[in-house]
């Protein structure tokens, strides 16, 4: 669950080669708005402008303060270069000349700059290899410094629109210059742009920090408990246990086993692992060092010891040199202390708080001895894990330090890894037909053989593994025709991945979970089960989480739903409002309320004088999903109206049938 685009990483030429039509058009924009931003300001010095998540961005030190005020102005100057269509033509250089033109403030600008070195530029120079093209990219006036690609005029730019100015660091480090950042976005014709910003608009209202407030569903208390560690109130509490509910009953009839681990585990567990002591450390929340009752007595023995060797140690003063002996004595018992203090500041036990459940369920495979009679082994839990994001990256409930996991371990043989895999791909699609999730796409990670030794070493050295599980992988995924996009140096350090994006039902996009297949941890472990030929071997496996976290799914659900969730999930399902307070007229409702909460139905009441129009529109601010009028003439009859919160109303129908309906829509999920 990492997406950070502070500072992306270098592209190779590979990444570059597979730029989006629509990555390309937003990069060409970054040089149309730097063309534009010269012609106002010409002493400006560009470095790095790649395209992002939703547009695109350049980085730049002028000493003019850029602000939003200045965007129509910018944006008149990129229309022109727009409206002049240029292409943008490729010219190769020698490293000779691109440090040439770079000194004279060629490059990022619209001519020679005398005496205004394009300085970035010379820098991100020193960055491209050997051997490695060195290119210009041109329209019009401006040259840049840039590897491409590039659309083939600018005028392929259909629609743009500057979003944002934030600063940033030159490559990212403190310790350079910070330069104005400018944030902006392009698409490829105009309707395409104001769609996007009308989506945009929409999510703002959707937005789940404002909904989970107005519906009361979570808190963040930064004072007491901390900031990114959610509180669920009752009402978010009720949604994540309904989510939990429909995992352990899709589970049970998959065929998984439900397990149950402590929050914290030894260091041990996580160097074994190989999460700690470099790959994973900063993501997780620093150790707790806990010294044990034997341990106490030991340091006590061990300061003894120290007190004792001080007082008896040799001594010599100017009447009485030392010889060597005693010089050999004095060293070893100098040692004997240094020894005793090591053990001293070795004792004790470090344990962490879970980052990942996998190496629990590791032990717990561990903890018997297995055959392959027992394999598939699918263990579950909705686990919750401790992840140390920095306070500037949380984001409600999508960027938390706390998150409950709908964790998954599959162990199995090779030979029965497709049937697995492709059951956890069909869970999926399942839980997409239940929530409506109608795009989404299995963006498939794989390794990259560069790396697997080497201080560049990315992934665990296992070449025939890795081939042969990613070859598994993309055929499952290729027979089954799930949509997926392969995604080459992303993987796992333990074998390929698959995250899962999903878009809202307003369009926007989400990784809500991940799949991973993992070859290594399994034998870091030692876990081995014996085989049919009664040779131990080690079982591969699957790592899943189809509903991702309750933090994540649920700011996803509220967005998706607009807080109005279907009755399976809503906090308030049902409210039974009398016209008036008679009192015949209020036991008819409360029989009503309790024969559904006799049925877990969450049923209230509202018996209240008020007028019945008020009580409605209460009910329907709450966002209640049904609700159940009733009148003297529907006591009579032993009918309720129904209405539905959103749909209005749906007439009198028969106490009964309406109950049964209901209780049915319930358990079967209905949307
Ligand atoms: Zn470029
Ligand atoms: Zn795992």
């Amino acid at each position: 669950m990492q997406s950070n685009e502070q500072q992306p990483e270098r592209k190779t030429l590979d990444d570059r080669s597979r730029m989006t039509e629509l990555e390309r058009i937003r990069h060409s924009c970054a040089h149309v708005m730097a063309t534009a931003i010269l012609r106002i300001w010409p002493e400006a010095q560009f470095a790095a402008g790649p395209p992002v998540e939703s547009g695109f961005y350049y980085d730049l030190e002028l000493p003019h303060r850029i602000s939003p005020e200045d965007f129509p102005q910018i944006e008149e100057e990129m229309k022109k270069e727009i409206k002049a269509n240029h292409p943008f033509e490729r010219v190769v250089v020698t490293r000779e000349q691109a440090i040439k033109d770079a000194q004279s403030g060629r490059l990022g600008g619209l001519s020679e700059r005398p005496g205004n070195p394009s300085k970035f530029k010379l820098g991100n120079l020193e960055d491209i290899p050997e051997g490695e093209p060195i290119s210009y990219y041109k329209n019009g006036d401006f040259i840049d410094l840039c590897a491409g690609p590039h659309v083939m005029r600018t005028g392929n730019i259909g629609g743009f629109k500057l979003t944002n100015v934030a600063s940033a660091y030159y490559k990212g480090d403190e310790r350079n210059p910070q330069l104005q950042r400018i944030y902006g976005t392009a698409f490829k014709n105009k309707t395409e742009l104001e769609a996007h910003f009308k989506m945009l608009e929409e999510a703002k209202k959707r937005d789940h920090r404002k909904i989970g407030a107005e519906l009361g569903l979570y808190v963040i208390d930064t004072e007491y408990v901390g900031p990114g560690l959610p509180l669920w109130l009752p009402k978010g509490a009720v949604i994540a246990e309904e989510l939990e509910k429909l995992a352990k009953e899709t589970e049970f009839a998959a065929g998984y086993v439900r397990v149950k681990t402590p929050h914290i585990a030894k260091e041990k567990m996580y160097l074994t692992s190989g999460h700690l002591p470099h790959l994973y450390k900063d993501s997780m929340f620093p150790p707790m060092e806990l010294l044990e009752e034997e341990d106490l007595v030991r340091r006590h023995e061990l300061e003894a010891k120290i007190e004792m060797l001080k007082r008896t140690g040799p001594y010599f003063d100017e009447g009485n040199p030392p010889t060597e002996d005693d010089l050999e004595e004095s060293r070893q018992h100098n040692k004997s202390i240094y020894a005793a203090l090591d053990e001293i500041r070795a004792l004790g036990t470090r344990y962490y708080l879970k980052a990942m459940n996998c190496p629990h369920h590791h032990r717990i495979f561990a903890a018997q001895p297995r055959s392959y009679r027992e394999l598939p082994l699918r263990l579950a839990e909705y686990g919750t894990n401790y992840r140390y994001e920095q306070s500037g990256e949380l984001f409600g409930l999508m960027r938390v330090r706390s998150l409950s996991m709908n964790d998954a371990h599959i162990y199995c043989t090779p030979e029965q890894f497709a049937e697995e895999f492709n059951a956890v791909n069909e869970m999926y699609i399942k839980y997409f037909k239940i929530f409506g999730i109608e795009k989404y796409v299995m963006r498939y990670s794989t390794h990259d053989p560069s790396r697997l030794t080497g201080d560049n070493a990315k992934f665990v050295n296992e070449p025939e593994l890795w081939n042969q599980t990613e070859e598994m992988v993309e055929r499952v995924l290729k027979e089954n025709k799930i949509p997926y996009k392969k995604v080459p140096n992303e993987a796992a350090f333990y074998g390929p991945k698959i995250d899962v994006q999903v878009w809202s039902v307003i369009g926007r996009e989400f990784t809500l979970a991940t799949n991973q297949v993992d070859f290594a941890v399994p034998k870091r472990f030692g876990l081995v089960y014996r085989d049919k030929d009664n040779t131990e071997k080690t079982p591969l496996c699957i790592h899943r989480a189809p509903l991702g976290t309750h933090e994540r799914f649920i700011g996803f659900l509220i967005e998706h739903y607009a807080g109005n969730f279907p009755l399976w999930l809503a906090p308030d399902q049902v409210r039974v409002l009398t016209v008036g307070e008679d009192e015949q007229l209020v036991n008819y409702a409360r029989g009503i309320v309790q024969e559904l909460r006799a049925n877990m139905v969450r049923a209230e009441g509202d018996y209240t004088n008020d007028k019945i129009n008020g009580k409605i529109q209460q009910a329907e601010q709450a966002k209640v999903h049904t609700m159940l009028v009733v009148g003297q003439r529907d006591l009579q009859a032993g009918a309720v109206s129904v209405r539905v919160h959103g749909k209005g109303s749906l007439g009198a129908k028969p106490k009964s049938e309406v109950i049964a309906n209901l209780l049915a829509d319930i358990r079967d999920r209905v949307a």
